[in-house]
């Protein structure tokens, strides 16, 4: 029971204070705040310990909240980051960019209150955080080697997740990735006001402490092949994300000003590596408008911001209790600076005449109840109006774009491109060849940091026990 179970009533919800809004659209720091141990401690005894943890079931990995919301109560730090770690092997950065309002917090029981939830996610980054400052590294000293060994295509949070998994069961694990740097989207996607670069390279320390390899440059297919990794390893967890763009088709997408979201997103996260001033994307004086409500048009929205843009507006064709991303992200946004358009639909984008962008037509959206689930929205015709803008930056989503050499091996694929894990009595995350596993954006569509992270730590859990059992000669993973 929670050391002071009443807690809730006298302490409001308090998660740590972010930067303040004209100090960090100035720059790329990370504007969530950190807790004071105490505050910490205090947040972690508002739980009110309901018995009926709905928290750790909205939580993709299922992590024990209640119970290590106790140890911080108790000032049980590194014990805390230990059993974080059971169930989460990137736990600082789940609470940085998990959307907490759509998982954990948003079923916490004090949530259906006027109370408001407990802060999980700010406790479980100030936890790891300390943690790590204070030299906590996982304890893999009665793990006994196995011999086996495994080859990890892709350093994003599935793989890392996998490899985690892989070291605590004995299992030797070596990540391929065709970037420089480990994390995926976590390093060139997410923008570094909300996942510090310095996170994930404390992250990638801490793997390679537990013996993970890293080779980078090396993307298969082109340095290395694929059939050489099957041959030479026991199995391979493929986790190479979803990158196929979905193209809204407007007219006009080719015009100088008009940009996709990721690329963008990359190359000015690189830029900001190489400490370089913006000089492509210097938005100063410029009208920006950004298409798509998602959690990336967010990221484009306060990175249009940060760029100096004179105005930036976000186009969204339904409504916004209907938009996909995180409502915090969308509040960010807005306290920074964005102004919203809804139940707007972009429908080409315009000239100037000079083959540059002037401005955006959209029609106006009405949604309409189709029976099969979400409102769809529905153009009113005669509706059509023109936005100002010199930068249009569209995101649309992705889709999954998996590697030719996976077909090419027999793995089967979704009508969609997605790959087919766990079907017909098949291990968790295993794919139809029987040595190969999948998981992330790569097998459920662009998603989320967390489901990426429990795919990797299921497929190595599946791997490890499907490699046990070939030593034990109960061959279920054939070579
Ligand atoms: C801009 C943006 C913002 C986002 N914000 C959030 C957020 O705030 N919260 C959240 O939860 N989710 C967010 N997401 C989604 C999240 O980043 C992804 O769901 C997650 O990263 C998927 O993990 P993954 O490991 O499957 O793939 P990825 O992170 O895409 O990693 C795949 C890795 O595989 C490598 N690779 C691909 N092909 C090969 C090959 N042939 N050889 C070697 N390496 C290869 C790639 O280089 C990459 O490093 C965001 C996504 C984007 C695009
Ligand atoms: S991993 Fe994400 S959903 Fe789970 S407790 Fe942490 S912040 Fe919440």
């Amino acid at each position: 029971m929670s050391a002071k179970l009443f807690q809730f009533l006298d302490l409001p919800r308090q998660p740590p204070r972010t930067v303040p809004v004209a100090v960090r659209v100035l720059g790329y720091g990370e504007i969530g705040g950190d807790f004071a141990s105490p505050q910490a401690s205090a947040q972690a005894e508002r739980c009110i310990d309901c018995g009926n943890p709905y928290c750790e079931h909205a939580c993709p990995v299922h992590n024990y909240i209640p119970n290590w919301l106790k140890l911080v109560q108790q000032g049980r730090i590194l014990e805390a980051a230990t059993l974080m770690h059971e169930t989460n092997p990137l736990p600082e950065i789940c609470g940085r960019v998990c959307p907490q309002d759509r998982l954990c917090e948003g079923a916490c029981t004090l949530e259906q209150t006027a109370f408001g939830s407990v802060t999980i996610g700010s406790i479980e980054r100030w936890v790891t955080d300390e943690a790590l400052r204070q030299g906590w590294r996982p304890d893999l000293s009665h793990v006994r080697e196995t011999g086996h060994r495994v080859a990890v295509i892709g350093a994003g949070p599935a793989g890392l997740a996998c490899a985690d998994q892989l070291r605590r069961a004995g299992v030797a694990a070596d990540v391929y990735d065709g970037q420089r740097e480990i994390g995926g989207l976590l390093t060139f996607g997410i923008p570094p006001f909300k996942l510090d670069k310095g996170v994930v390279r404390t992250r990638r320390e801490v793997l390679e402490g537990m013996g993970v390899r890293f080779l980078l440059g090396k993307e298969v297919g082109r340095d290395v092949e694929f059939g050489a990794l099957l041959d030479e390893y026991d199995a391979v967890f493929v986790g190479t994300g979803a990158y196929t763009y979905v193209d809204g088709q407007l007219p006009g997408r080719e015009l100088q000003g008009v940009h996709d979201a990721l690329p963008f997103l990359i190359a000015n996260t690189e830029r900001l590596m190489r400490d370089e001033p913006a000089t492509v994307f210097d938005f100063r004086d410029k009208h920006v408008v950004v298409l798509g409500g998602g959690d990336t048009g967010m990221d484009c929205n306060r990175t249009a911001i940060r760029l100096g843009a004179a105005s930036v507006t976000c186009v969204y064709r339904r409504d916004e209790a209907s938009m996909p991303g995180s409502a915090r992200e969308v509040n960010y946004s807005r306290e920074e600076g964005v102004t919203f358009l809804f139940h707007r639909q972009p429908i080409a984008i315009l000239d100037n005449g000079h083959g540059e962008v002037r401005g955006v037509r959209v029609v106006e959206t009405r949604l309409v109840d189709t029976g099969d689930g979400r409102p769809k929205p529905q153009n009113i015709p005669g509706s059509e109006s023109d936005l100002v803008a010199d930068v249009v930056i569209q995101s649309f989503g992705f889709l999954p774009s998996p590697p030719h050499w996976l077909a090419a091996h027999g793995v089967a694929l979704s009508p969609s491109g997605k790959v087919v894990t766990g079907a017909n009595g098949m291990l968790p995350q295993q794919t139809s060849h029987p040595r190969i596993f999948a998981g992330g954006d790569n097998v459920r569509g662009a998603d989320l940091v967390v489901r990426a992270v429990y795919d990797g730590r299921e497929a190595g859990a599946s791997i490890a026990s499907a490699l046990t059992r070939k030593s034990e000669k109960a061959v279920s993973v054939e070579r």
